[in-house]
């Protein structure tokens, strides 16, 4: 680590959590955003096939610091312009991504991946609550679509629930969820005003291990669909299978990192999952650069 730090970078290690040499021991939060606020940052708008109940926009501001306060519009847009949607994908392009080793499992089947790239947000809800297409869906408690708002401009894509979330059927609600949040909250960011999250897997894999090829491979074409209805203005891969599975590449996580991926024409960052950050504090810093990319990317 350097021997000194930025205001800047002091605060946001503080958010994290992460002692800076020679300071007192950090508050976890309840600071300002780390980086000067981006521009504008309009709920970008979704088809009417995106909104599920919980869509709505907030009614109030947020208390954030000033200078992001100040950016964010006073009052909601009643009614935004709506984007048009993409085509909806070819069964080919919502094949298996990363790890898939086999191509003729049931949940490769091309109607079915058809049929997922064709549902409205609800629908894709329900059936990824009820889905059985790989073996997780008999080991799971509960299914875990994402959480925060769909009409955001950010995606924050993970890997998989982990326990608290099986338990809960919530996505990011444990340790590793709190620390996204104090991520989010250096940005200046929250989770139910400015991002959606969600995850490569929508079921726990037992104890917690990686996702297998097939599984990934049955459950890719639920997020493929949820990006191309919440259309993201850019989308943040937390970890190596986030990365990997949305990139369709094995591209090692230390390469992917520092540049600015694409998917689908979507600007993609890849970082850390916030699980390794936890076992691995000393990387928080460089989220920290991977979060200013994302923020920089987004004003361009
Ligand atoms: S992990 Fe995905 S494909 Fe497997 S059962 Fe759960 S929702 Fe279905």
């Amino acid at each position: 680590m350097p021997d000194t730090f930025t205001d800047e970078q002091r605060q946001f290690l503080q958010l994290l959590g992460m002692p800076v040499p020679g300071d007192p021991p950090p508050e976890m939060v309840q600071a300002k955003p780390m980086v000067e606020a981006p521009t504008i940052l309009p709920n970008r708008p979704v088809s009417a096939q995106a909104q599920p109940a919980s869509a709505s926009r907030p009614s109030a501001r947020r208390d954030v610091g000033s200078a992001t306060a100040a950016l964010l519009p006073t009052e909601v847009a009643p009614t935004p312009p709506v984007r048009s949607p993409p085509p909806p994908l070819k069964a080919e392009a919502l094949q298996a991504p990363v790890l898939a080793t086999q191509t003729s499992t049931p949940s490769a089947d091309p109607q079915r991946i058809t049929r997922i790239a064709t549902l409205d947000w609800r629908d894709l809800n329900n059936m990824v609550s009820t889905c059985q297409a790989c073996p997780l869906g008999e080991t799971r408690k509960h299914a875990v679509f994402g959480a925060g708002n769909p009409r955001g401009s950010w995606l924050f894509v993970g890997e998989a629930p982990g326990a608290e979330e099986d338990r809960r059927g919530e996505a990011f609600v444990g340790r590793a969820g709190q620390l996204l949040d104090n991520m989010l909250r250096a940005m200046g960011f929250s989770r139910e005003q400015d991002v959606y999250i969600a995850n490569i897997l929508k079921c726990r894999p037992p104890n917690n291990r990686d996702p297998l090829g097939p599984e990934v491979q049955a459950c890719m074409p639920y997020l493929q669909r949820q990006i191309a209805l919440l259309q993201p203005r850019v989308i943040v891969a937390l970890g190596r299978f986030a990365a990997q599975g949305l990139l369709q590449v094995d591209t090692p996580l230390s390469q992917l990192r520092g540049t600015t991926q694409h998917y689908q024409g979507t600007p993609l960052i890849v970082t850390y999952h916030p699980a390794y950050l936890l076992r691995n504090p000393i990387d928080k810093r460089k989220v920290w650069e991977d979060l200013k990319r994302a923020l920089a990317v987004l004003r361009q």
